[in-house]
């Protein structure tokens, strides 16, 4: 498809023109705001968007980078965030964290901290042959992108029957080339927990760093337990977790971009830092990929921090899960079966008597974004408190969309799964 330049702007514009503009640009987006979209956005209440939201905009020009010369504030409410998620995940006396820009940003950073470790301790030299990862199947693709920027290899296991990774089929996969093993907490595409009592252990058996990709679950998870809901651990607690990423901006229902990344000893936040000193400006350090960092996000996350707390983030937990109960029973009434009972916030479902793609099809001519999984082939939803009104309408679409299936489907759904 050939596409027509964009024209360089001759200028001009006034803020009312650009608003109106701004406002047409998004008309075909999908309806987020009510639930249509079953990724990429998070809510809490309307409260919290608006504490996060002027936070963000009262710290929009400042730059997180400079928070330990220019930006005082913002170095404190980044120690601040730091620190309440040390206390979150139970990390011992000697942990350190790092505000990163994202999830991706995170894994990144931790496998580059577990490969660095591996060269110290080992001797493995850049150019002594390819270093690898271990990690389940159902890992997030963000490893691939940290092992292709630094040339590991990842090596997969399968999972249980309740689609938790374990030690049983990583074990073989690890030897002295092993940088990492990694699980998830919960994985992405169906929402469980990995065994992380088990790679806990395999970890400290073969002497290997464990992450606990726990980007989606890491700021909230903690409340369900805290709340009665049985959900297993997955933090500090295990010694031989040596590291947890959890991000700031899906389920600690912060502004974009906000993440966290915690090492079990400060050593490693050290290691993992990256310090250039040859150019005429003098030493340069930072603990990220990214240099400049916006302040808003680091102001806004240590607000909605506050603002939620612990009664918040409890509140929070109890809606999510009492809503996350009741669209697996609707869904299981409607004839769909889970493809795993999920332990947070994502589920993962479909039916063995229509084609589920065509279903989604049918839903996505209605407005609603399609989330599949192509293995097994299944719909799939990131539930947030944004899907909370949306769940009898999605339930009523989604009913009469099995029903046109059946009565009228052709077997041959255009939809492939895509993130
Ligand atoms: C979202 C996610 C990531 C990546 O986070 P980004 O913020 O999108 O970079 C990593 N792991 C899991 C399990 C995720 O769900």
């Amino acid at each position: 498809m050939s596409h027509i330049r964009a024209a360089f702007p001759a200028g001009g514009a006034t803020w009312n023109n650009l608003s109106t503009e701004l406002q047409a640009r998004s008309d075909g987006d999908i309806d987020w705001r009510n639930g249509r979209a079953p990724l990429f956005v998070f809510g809490a209440d309307d409260e919290t968007y608006e504490v996060g939201r002027r936070a963000f905009f009262e710290f929009f020009s400042e730059n997180a980078l400079g928070r330990k010369r220019a930006f005082f504030g913002l170095g404190q409410m980044e120690r601040d965030v730091l620190d309440y998620g040390l206390t979150l995940l139970n990390a011992p006396d000697g942990a350190e964290g790092a505000f990163t820009t994202g999830g991706s940003e995170s894994l990144f950073l931790a496998m580059k901290a577990a490969r660095d470790e591996l060269r110290a301790s080992s001797g493995f030299r850049p150019g002594d042959g390819q270093l690898n990862l271990v990690m389940p199947i159902t890992g997030h693709p963000g490893m691939d992108k940290a092992a292709d920027a630094m040339d590991l290899e990842i090596r997969r296991g399968d999972v249980d029957a309740e689609r938790r990774g374990y030690a049983e089929t990583l074990r073989p996969l690890i030897d002295e080339r092993t940088i990492a093993i990694v699980g998830s907490a919960p994985c992405f595409p169906h929402g469980v927990m990995d065994r992380i009592d088990e790679l806990s252990d395999l970890a400290l058996e073969t002497g290997r760093w464990l992450h606990v990709d726990s980007c989606v679950g890491g700021w909230l998870a903690p409340w369900f337990t805290r709340i009665g809901r049985p959900t297993p651990d997955f933090d500090f607690r295990f010694p031989g977790v040596r590291s947890i990423s959890a991000d700031l901006h899906k389920f600690g229902f912060c502004p974009k971009p906000a993440s966290t990344l915690f090492y079990r000893d400060a050593e490693d936040l050290e290691r993992a830092t990256f310090k250039a000193d040859a150019w005429p400006n003098g030493p340069f350090q930072t603990a990220t990929i990214a240099g400049t960092r916006p302040g808003g996000a680091v102001a806004a996350a240590w607000a909605v921090l506050n603002h939620l707390g612990e009664s918040g983030y409890r509140k929070a937990a109890e809606r999510l899960s009492a809503m996350v109960d009741a669209y697996v029973d609707g869904l299981e009434q409607l004839g769909m079966h889970m493809i795993a009972r999920p332990d947070f916030s994502i589920i993962n479902y479909t039916s063995d008597e229509v084609d589920i793609f065509e279903v989604s099809e049918v839903m996505a001519a209605s407005g609603w974004l399609p989330g599949l999984t192509r293995n097994p082939k299944g719909m799939h939803a990131m539930l947030s408190l944004l899907h909370e009104s949306a769940r009898e309408p999605f339930l009523t679409d989604l009913a009469a969309a099995m029903d046109q299936v059946r009565s009228s489907g052709t077997g041959k759904s255009r939809l492939d799964a895509v993130y």
